[in-house]
């Protein structure tokens, strides 16, 4: 064991990935609690370029294939299993997203190694990685401990700044070279990118959320109107969307979008990992449910224990008295 703590760089579309610098952060931490070194590990082809961006490490282990060109589940398996057996670190940290969902279980199966998933935070107590992680759709939080000498860890989206994660310093690159199996079963043929429609929520400072809880489409019309006195766009949870109430490009979440804007107001959404998972890098998120013990009241800076449908339309007034 060379007891280092790696952080898988995911990328999309030729950049390094946000959450690449989140878990960066929190691979910094453990790093410097164990006194061990922080590596990232870049796989990809012709992405040198990119090892540029990843300074918060010590060092980036960079491997070039042409199977590695696109976000290939088998690939990056392949790839992060030689990788592992010849270095054998410590802990490895890797981003969990829809690009990246996958890759550690498969690797901690084909390595036999233990994988902590849905880790929401991480720190090294008496000299070894400790971990927080969300189970039953995070309605239970567990602190575990990783058994033997290696494993891997699934860090969810929010698990630290992404700001913590950069730095101007230029990291060490070591060129390592693959040897990944001819003829990989899965194929990308080409991607398909969901419309945008005429609202790109992604972009919005002000966003007014809906979920279930505003119980038929008919209430929506109280949401836009909120919205339009605030000045953002309406979006929605997934229930929402299926109904049919909006189109999918306004869906948040691990299926839908992330949205990072200044204010996200959440009425009647109670807050499921999967929801949480597009909106909680928001700057202030103000949620109102009718039930106290929501969950959403956890991730929530301001909660408000209401009646969405009474609350629309007493606040849109509100603020349209308030601009004058
Ligand atoms: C693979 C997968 C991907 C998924 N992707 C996504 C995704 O991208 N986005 C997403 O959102 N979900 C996604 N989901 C679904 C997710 O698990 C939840 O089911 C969903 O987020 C719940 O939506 P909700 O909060 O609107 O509904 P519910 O969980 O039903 O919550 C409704 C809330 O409204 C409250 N409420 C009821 N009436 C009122 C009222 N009058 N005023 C105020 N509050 C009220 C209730 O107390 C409750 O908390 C995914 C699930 C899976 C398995």
């Amino acid at each position: 064991m060379n007891g280092n703590i790696w952080v898988v760089a995911e990328q999309w579309k030729g950049q390094i990935s946000e959450i690449t610098y989140e878990v960066m952060a929190l691979g910094r931490e453990l790093a410097d609690g164990l006194g061990a070194r922080l590596e990232a590990v870049l796989l990809g082809h012709n992405a040198r370029s990119l090892a540029a961006g990843l300074g918060k490490a010590d060092l980036v282990l960079y491997a070039d294939h042409e199977s590695l060109a696109e976000p290939n589940i088998e690939a990056l398996m392949s790839a992060l299993v030689q990788l592992m057996r010849e270095r054998k670190p410590r802990a490895v940290l890797v981003p969990l997203t829809n690009v990246s969902m996958g890759l550690s279980t498969l690797v901690a199966a084909e390595l036999e190694l233990p994988v902590v998933n849905f880790c929401k935070d991480a720190k090294v107590v008496d000299g070894a990685v400790q971990a927080t992680c969300v189970l039953y759709g995070g309605k239970i939080e567990a602190t575990v401990a990783t058994a033997g000498d290696s494993a891997i860890l699934a860090v969810w989206p929010g698990a630290r700044q992404a700001d913590q994660g950069r730095s101007g310093a230029s990291p060490a690159v070591e060129e390592v070279a693959l040897e990944l199996p001819a003829g990989l079963c899965i194929k990308l043929k080409r991607y398909l990118e969901p419309e945008m429609g005429e609202v790109d929520i992604t972009q919005q400072q002000v966003l007014v959320a809906v979920g279930r809880g505003i119980q038929s489409k008919d209430n929506l019309e109280m949401a836009e109107e909120l919205a339009e006195a605030l000045g953002g766009a309406v979006c929605g949870s997934r229930p929402v969307i299926d109904q049919g109430w909006l189109p999918l490009s306004r869906q948040v979440g691990k299926s839908g979008m992330q949205v990072k804007p200044r204010l996200y107001l959440a009425l009647g959404i109670s807050g499921a990992p999967e929801h949480l998972e597009g909106m909680r890098g928001s700057d202030l998120i103000v949620a109102v449910n009718t039930d106290p013990a929501a969950p959403i009241f956890n991730e929530a800076h301001y909660g408000v224990v209401a009646d969405a449908l009474d609350l629309m339309p007493a606040l849109a007034e509100k603020v349209k008295a308030a601009k004058g």
